[in-house]
């Protein structure tokens, strides 16, 4: 994603009611911070948050929470946020690197990816959100019947995710290489961003979904 220096973007994060700027300003639990026990869905590289922003809304009963690595980025999220007032909606501003500080044991009931970052050399493989260091992590903080659902038009990362999910230790439920074609895995497909962006320039969307 492009980054431009959004002015006063960083002061925004820091005051706002809705965003968590660093894992260790969080002293609640997500109890004390959500008020209830419903079950807890995340997306990682949420970017500007339409995605996480319509599924809080469409689902009342499940709390969302978007991670974003960028201020410039979570901004418009934030904006939107603070118009609607979701109240089972709140972001972090951290790196995903460190995400088992901020979700405990089995915490979380899904984990969504969408067009995350290819880190197209090797020697960054590592970084790839679907990379085994990675499930690693969400093996830490996703319940046991939890599932994550990856999202992109990039081929070379669905393949490397495929090899990645299976090196992991965990299965495929589901997977497609044409997701808008696809009636079944189509059904409840909420947009994001790149998602229109690319679908409309005639690249097919693939998805998996990953389960242990
Ligand atoms: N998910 C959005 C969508 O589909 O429209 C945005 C996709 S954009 C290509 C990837 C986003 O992931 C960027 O906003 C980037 O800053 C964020 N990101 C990449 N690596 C991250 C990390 N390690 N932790 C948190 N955010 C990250």
């Amino acid at each position: 994603m492009r980054l431009r220096n959004v002015p006063k973007a960083r002061e925004v994060m820091v005051t706002n009611e809705y965003v968590f700027t660093e894992p260790n300003n969080m002293c609640n639990t997500w109890f004390e911070v959500f008020g209830n026990h419903n079950p807890i869905h995340i997306e990682i590289g949420m970017g500007k948050g339409k995605f996480i922003s319509t599924l809080a809304h469409t689902n009342p009963n499940i709390n969302y929470v978007g991670i974003e690595k960028y201020s410039s980025v979570l901004l418009r999220a934030v904006e939107k946020q603070n118009e609607l007032q979701l109240p089972n909606l709140r972001f972090i501003r951290m790196d995903a690197e460190n995400i088992c500080e901020v979700f405990g044991k089995y915490e979380v009931n899904r984990i969504y990816l969408n067009f995350s970052d290819p880190w197209p050399k090797d020697r960054h493989a590592k970084r790839r959100l679907t990379s085994k260091q990675y499930f690693d992590r969400y093996n830490k903080i996703l319940k046991p019947d939890g599932k994550v659902e990856f999202k992109t038009d990039n081929i070379s990362l669905f393949d490397f995710s495929i090899e990645q999910v299976k090196e992991a230790g965990w299965r495929l439920e589901a997977q497609t290489r044409d997701l808008h074609n696809n009636a079944v895995l189509l059904e409840g497909n909420v947009m994001t961003e790149y998602e229109e962006r690319f679908s409309l320039q005639g690249n097919p969307i693939c998805k998996l979904i990953a389960v242990r």
